[in-house]
């Protein structure tokens, strides 16, 4: 857990200041006065570094893009209002009627609507794979594929995909990476393992404390070659003329916060910074508990899906590429939604609720709310049972966890 030390440090130390105020200041301007015609126009055109309004970006939330670019060795970020506003500006600041999309594992109820429902209506096509069918997911890659995305972590059905693999596939096809990282911070940093873009729900374990709803993409630079300057992306071409490294940010800005407006609002940066603060912290917890957790209750003959039970598919994928844990997830399969209910009633410790990543356990069954919309086949696909409960562990003593679990299911 060597990972979460170095980010002890540099966390805090970003976020606070060294003089006048030490907390974050939340500037809560929705507009910015020039000061004069030129300066007006130097900030249009952007040779003028100041704030031009807030639905391209304010000074609060600046700050917060600042920490998480340098958090995973991007060379920007944006920070959007939540997380399905991360993936919505990611994928819509490159997509147009016709292309396509690779969806690999997971996925979280949003991100597969938004994919399989709303953007085939503006004519993006998205095809599914679990996370081991790489000479499907190959094959799959066409003229018109735009973007292959996956999750760090299948939410909630705790698959792990092996990511420099798909990277590769990626890479070799010239097309777009986009990881959402929003269950795996520091534990997984995607652009080191070949990711283009990585998305988050600041919402989840980066704020930690269910109080502001977040998101944000954090983009990697322009490279002397790279795939962004093939005719696939085309349409980036004229932001890396004139932005260079920082292309990919200003693609973003203009082609979809500035039309779509999926801004982050000062006062949301603000509370996801002092979550951040204690990230690191709670990132190494998490990890140690859910495995804790995990283990016993799958040793007490409870029904645990988690990467780090031995007999898990991924297990070794687990040890091998997140050794500092898979955040904070796990599920229960109860084996009918009756089961699963008087798991919820009985239990004293867990909050019902559609969060994850916060510093209280969470708990919610899967079918009868985020996945109710779902058919029998789309169900099955994201690995949605009956009788599953998903489980976000929190700051508790793991041993109080344990034993309010136990207490639940006889
Ligand atoms: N990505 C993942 C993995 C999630 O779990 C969620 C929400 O549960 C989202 C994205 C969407 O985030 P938000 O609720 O902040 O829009």
């Amino acid at each position: 857990m060597q990972k979460y030390e170095k980010f002890n440090t540099r966390l805090v130390q970003a976020l606070g200041n060294k003089k006048g105020a030490v907390s974050s200041e939340i500037v809560n301007s929705a507009a910015f006065a020039y000061g004069s015609a030129e300066i007006a126009e130097g900030i249009f055109e952007g040779s003028i570094k100041q704030p031009l309004y807030a639905r391209m970006g304010n000074p609060t939330s600046a700050k917060l893009e600042g920490v998480l670019a340098s958090m995973d060795g991007g060379v920007g970020a944006i920070a959007t209002s939540s997380g399905m506003a991360a993936t919505a500006l990611a994928t819509l600041s490159l997509l147009r009627s016709g292309d396509e999309i690779i969806s690999i594992g997971g996925l979280f109820g949003g991100t597969y609507a938004f994919f399989k429902e709303t953007l085939q209506r503006f004519g993006v096509k998205t095809y599914f794979f679990d996370v081991d069918e790489l000479d499907a997911i190959a094959a799959a890659v066409s003229e018109k594929t735009k973007i292959i995305f996956l999750e760090s972590v299948g939410n909630p059905n705790m698959r792990l995909p092996d990511i420099p693999a798909i990277a590769a596939i990626a890479d070799a096809a010239g097309v777009v990476l986009m990881v959402d990282n929003t269950m795996t911070p520091i534990s997984i940093a995607p652009l080191d393992l070949g990711a283009d873009m990585v998305v988050y729900s600041t919402t989840k374990i980066i704020s930690g404390h269910s109080a502001a709803l977040g998101g944000a993409v954090v983009f990697r630079g322009i490279k002397a070659q790279d795939k962004f300057r093939s005719e696939r992306y085309r349409e980036v071409h004229k932001f890396i003329e004139k932005m260079g490294t920082m292309a990919l940010v200003a693609n973003a800005k203009k082609r979809a916060l500035r039309d779509f407006g999926m801004s982050a609002n000062a006062h949301a940066s603000y509370l996801t910074m002092l979550g951040m603060e204690t990230l690191s912290l709670r990132m190494e917890r998490v990890a140690k508990s859910t495995e804790m957790i995990a283990l016993k209750l799958y040793e007490e003959g409870l029904h645990i899906n988690h990467p780090c039970i031995p007999h898990h598919p991924h297990h070794l994928r687990y040890i091998k590429y997140f050794s500092a844990g898979c955040g904070t997830l796990m599920s229960l399969e109860c084996g009918s939604k009756e089961n699963a209910f008087e798991f919820l009633k009985r239990s004293k410790l867990v909050t019902i609720t559609a969060n994850i990543g916060d510093s209280r356990t969470l708990a919610l069954h899967m079918a009868s709310t985020i996945y109710r919309d779902f058919n029998d086949e789309e169900r099955a696909f994201l690995g949605i049972t009956d009788g599953l409960i998903r489980i976000s562990i929190g700051l508790e003593n793991p041993e109080d966890i344990i034993a309010d679990f136990l207490e639940a299911v006889t």
